[in-house]
């Protein structure tokens, strides 16, 4: 069996969900995970945001936009009186169901009923315009099987029994559709894998059932080697490994969610990318294999934080890096990146949540200074520290203002830290200086 995942472009318009349903519909046994519509997501996270705020009449105006959206989706899909009319009782009772939230007392819980209900109703519409084309297919409730653990990992033993279980119970079925994204918390409240978790829910469910392949189709055809969204000429990557993925997905290459990898990594379950508007592009293919030689890609993640430490005390002494992450450590705050000299180290967080109250607690035994709106870049590829052109990138040192670099932690990462204002012109120059006339490698 296959896991197939489809994004918000893929399921955003009448167009792309007969796509959709074109390549899934090959006689073959799969699950089909949905996103929510385009947009839709980031439509209900500005209702919840409006509601916390107690704009109690915007929020309603939004609802209702949104309510207009998925009139006219339904109209321009189902033809079919009977399913259209099944699809407009069930979106208005969703829909119905976010204004009675307006009254209530904000909570994550709000936030979370709020931002799950795009899945449901993608997959609610999608299996009606199956019904209308002639498909059989079986709706697989995600929140019957999908769930997490306290730790807000997956809970793997749960949803391997709940989900066996419910394939059994539907026997004969080809094609089933679920929502990504959304699962039950710890205590059995909806809850979520966080913004793009529908990739993760695909892979979740593609280690549980042992699949042969786990398929992510989106709007591009497969990982490039840059951010398309700031890069021109960027090109995909025909080939890739979990570790290569993960580093830069993590790193923010924002076609994976970072923890994609994760689940089928040790199972060597291939993970491929494709594009819904252009299925006979190859993609990507990620698996264990490592291909090429020298930089492979280039990613960058905003909302970074540098912290410089400095103490004269560090001067030949020991002991002081193990009570800066220490710091660290009280306030469960990952770190990301480090350097240090002989009276200083510097460091960068993503999560600011207990920033104030690490940087007093620091100040106990050092000086510290924060700068905000950072980026980290980062270039990922096979043994690059040793290949012959990766010297090029630091051609990049003429062109902005590099705060801190971080070369040779593994031999397949680098990374460099700057202000995120010169984001778009660092991954430009460096697209240049990496992958122009690079001599040892080649797009595999
Ligand atoms: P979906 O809704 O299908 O999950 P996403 O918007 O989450 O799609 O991810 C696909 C988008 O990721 C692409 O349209 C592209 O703009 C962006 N992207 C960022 N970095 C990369 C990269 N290295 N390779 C491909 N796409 C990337
Ligand atoms: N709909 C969710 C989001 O927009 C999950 C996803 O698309 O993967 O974040
Ligand atoms: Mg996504």
């Amino acid at each position: 069996m296959q896991v197939l995942k489809f994004g918000g472009t893929s399921v955003g318009s009448v167009e792309n969900m007969t796509h959709v349903k074109d390549i899934i519909n090959d006689g073959t046994n799969k699950i089909v995970v949905l996103s929510a519509m385009s947009g839709t997501t980031n439509a209900l996270v500005q209702i919840s945001d409006t509601i916390k705020l107690g704009n109690k009449q915007a929020a309603i105006d939004l609802i209702e936009s949104l309510t207009n959206k998925y009139k006219l989706t339904i109209r321009q899909l189902l033809v079919d009186e009977k399913l259209a009319l099944d699809a407009s009782v069930y979106t208005n009772k969703v829909f119905k169901g976010l204004i009675e939230l307006i009254d209530l007392p904000h909570s994550e819980y709000v936030y979370n009923h709020i931002v799950g209900q795009g899945e449901l109703l993608s997959t609610y519409l999608f299996s009606r315009f199956l019904i209308q084309e002639g498909i059989k297919a079986t709706l697989l409730p995600a929140l019957d099987f999908m769930r997490i653990d306290q730790n807000n990992d997956p809970d793997s033993f749960y949803i391997k029994q709940n989900l066996d279980r419910l394939l059994n119970e539907k026997e004969g079925t080809y094609i089933y559709i679920t929502q990504g994204f959304i699962c039950l918390d710890v205590e059995g409240r909806i809850s979520n894998l966080k913004r793009g978790g529908s990739d993760y829910t695909a892979s979740i469910i593609g280690a549980a059932i042992n699949a042969e392949e786990v398929q992510i189709w989106t709007d591009i055809d497969g990982f490039h080697n840059n951010d398309p969204r700031f890069v021109e000429n960027t090109a995909a990557i025909s080939n890739i490994s979990f570790d290569e993925a993960a580093e830069l997905a993590y790193f923010g290459a924002k076609i994976l969610h970072p923890q994609t990898v994760m689940p089928v990594r040790d199972l060597n379950t291939p993970v491929r990318l494709k594009n819904t508007m252009s299925p006979d592009s190859y993609g990507t293919l990620i698996t264990q294999q490592v291909h090429g030689e020298g930089i492979k890609a280039i990613a960058a993640k905003d909302g970074i934080y540098a912290i410089k430490i400095k103490s004269a005390r560090m001067l030949q002494a020991h002991g002081f890096l193990k009570r800066v992450f220490e710091v660290f450590e009280k306030y469960e705050t990952p770190i990301d990146m480090i350097t240090t000299s002989e009276i200083a180290v510097s460091l960068t967080i993503d999560n600011p949540l207990h920033l104030e109250a690490i940087v007093a607690e620091l100040e106990k035994i050092a000086s510290v200074e924060v700068d905000q709106d950072m980026s980290i870049v980062c270039l990922v590829g096979n043994n690059i520290i040793y290949h012959r052109d990766t010297p090029r990138l630091f051609q990049i040192l003429q062109d902005v203002s590099v705060r801190m670099i971080a070369y040779g932690g593994s031999n397949n990462n680098i990374s460099l830290l700057i202000n995120t204002n010169d984001k778009k012109d660092t991954l430009r120059k460096l697209q240049d200086y990496v992958f122009k006339s690079q001599s040892g490698y080649a797009i595999h």
